[in-house]
């Protein structure tokens, strides 16, 4: 038998497409193992077309795509009809697809390692009796508050349909992060039609990952030691990032930006407030004009992700002369090579939505953050930050108008750099992630096991 080949599926976002990528090339470059990488067709394009050299990954990893169920044109940012379109059509085209494979030359899949959010690709590995691992990249504690929602069924906190009628707070175990019932994962995206989808797909992959053979989880144990006390069947292998093996990240949506690292060469040390809102966030036009008009204000150097698609509406408008004013000292990009942003020393902080891949980037550069999360796990991995780790601050929305005022966005930025303890903390916590992921540490140790497995 050959080198294990892997065949690796992404949920279709790009917080999720990063870090699994990111995960195959571990498994190339220091184990020899082929990947064939499953994007759906929308997707696929966007990444080939954002490489900025098209054979980067070698030969070993094999870039493939199946149809998502949805007509080119049509809105993959409504997450619960883009559900129900996968559940329609991709379980088929993947069947297929690996019959494909297993006929050509080469050698046959060995193991699917898919999202967890895909669980139906356990079920058709299942069927086809190929080994399977599901991949979880976003935090333990996320998953360990699914794991739980029997639970908060039963006690009430919830109804059966995901929604809640009373918001309250909650701890799962002491040093958890915070969550509360309207912010939990599923009842903060889309509208109430969406979110009861979204409930139940989750639901649903909750039990299709009773056919996994491991879950894999791109946290570590130190970082979240209680979440992983109390889902122990969940393995960390992380913080899996491109940085810390001094390597560019792949698999991204957008081209990176990458002539602001020259710029940021320009930068005194630590001067830098880096802002970035991952892939997904969108900002209505007053909330735009405010920020830009914080970042004016708080008078430092900032480098700020401005996506094409950031505004609702079809372009955004700087506040009047903002990009006169702010040219000596502020960049706009569309897409950062975030790692090496993160990790460059003029960067003094990290004003960001919290994403899982941003949360543990910045935390693994040392960085300390600025916490303005929108959606989804987002609010929970703030508290991470915040009340459990200390290495940020929240901002508050004016009670009036509910944006983050220009005031308040200076504020933050002023009480967080005066403040040496946040970045002595953000430096403690940069040392235990690294410790983590270096040989021997615990998720090294981890994926070695899992290595091995594959390899028996
Ligand atoms: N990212 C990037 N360049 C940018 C903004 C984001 O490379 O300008 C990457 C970032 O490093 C992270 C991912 O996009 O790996 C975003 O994932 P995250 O979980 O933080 O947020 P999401 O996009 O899922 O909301």
């Amino acid at each position: 038998m050959g080198n294990p080949h892997i065949l690796a599926i992404p949920y279709p976002a790009q917080g999720h497409v990063l870090p699994l990528m990111e995960f195959s090339q571990r498994l190339v470059i220091k184990h020899g193992f082929m990947v064939t990488f499953v994007n759906t067709e929308y997707n696929h394009k966007r990444v080939v077309n954002a490489m900025a050299e098209k054979n980067h990954l070698g030969d070993q990893i094999h870039l493939v795509s199946i149809p998502d169920g949805l007509d080119p044109w049509e809105d993959r940012t409504d997450l619960g009809k883009l559900s129900e379109a996968i559940f329609r059509v991709m379980p088929r085209k993947l069947e297929e697809l690996i019959e494909d494979v297993n006929r050509s030359e080469g050698d046959h899949i060995t193991c699917v390692v898919t999202d967890f959010s895909m669980g139906w690709a356990l079920e058709v590995a299942e069927k086809m009796k190929i080994p399977r691992a599901a991949f979880w990249p976003a935090s333990s504690a996320t998953l360990a508050l699914i794991f739980n929602i029997p639970k908060l069924i039963d006690s009430g906190i919830i109804n059966s349909d995901g929604t809640t009628t009373k918001s309250q707070l909650i701890h799962l175990a002491p040093n958890m992060p915070t969550m509360s019932t309207t912010n939990f994962v599923w009842s903060c995206v889309g509208d109430l039609t969406s979110q009861k989808i979204i409930f139940e797909v989750i639901v649903k992959n909750n039990n299709y990952l009773k056919a996994a053979d491991w879950l894999l989880c791109n946290s570590s144990s130190d970082l979240e030691p209680a979440a992983f006390g109390m889902a122990p069947e969940i393995i960390p292998i992380g913080p899996l990032l491109a940085s810390n093996r001094g390597q560019n990240s792949a698999g991204h949506f957008w081209q990176e930006d990458t002539a602001c690292l020259e710029w940021l060469d320009q930068q005194p040390r630590r001067s830098v407030v880096y802002v970035a809102f991952g892939s997904f966030t969108v900002f209505d036009q007053t909330q735009f004009q405010e920020l830009a008009l914080g970042l004016e204000l708080s008078n430092r150097p900032f480098l700020w992700v401005v996506r094409p698609d950031i505004t609702q509406g079809t372009s955004y408008a700087y506040p009047a002369g903002f990009l006169e004013r702010v040219a000596g000292r502020g960049r706009l990009v569309g897409w950062a090579p975030q790692q090496k942003v993160l990790g460059h020393p003029s960067i003094a902080c990290f004003l960001s939505h919290c994403g899982w891949n941003s949360t543990i980037e910045g935390v693994s550069s040392g960085v300390p953050f600025l916490c303005w999360p929108y959606f989804a796990d987002q609010p929970s991995n703030e508290s991470y930050i915040c009340d459990v780790w200390k290495v940020g601050l929240k901002f508050n929305r004016d009670e009036r108008s509910g944006i983050v005022t220009q005031g308040e966005i200076k504020k933050k930025v002023d009480k967080l750099l005066c403040d040496e303890n946040f970045k002595a903390r953000a430096l403690d916590l940069q040392e235990m992630a690294a410790n983590n992921v270096k040989e021997g540490g615990c998720s090294d140790k981890n994926l070695n096991n899992f290595v091995e497995w594959l390899k028996a």
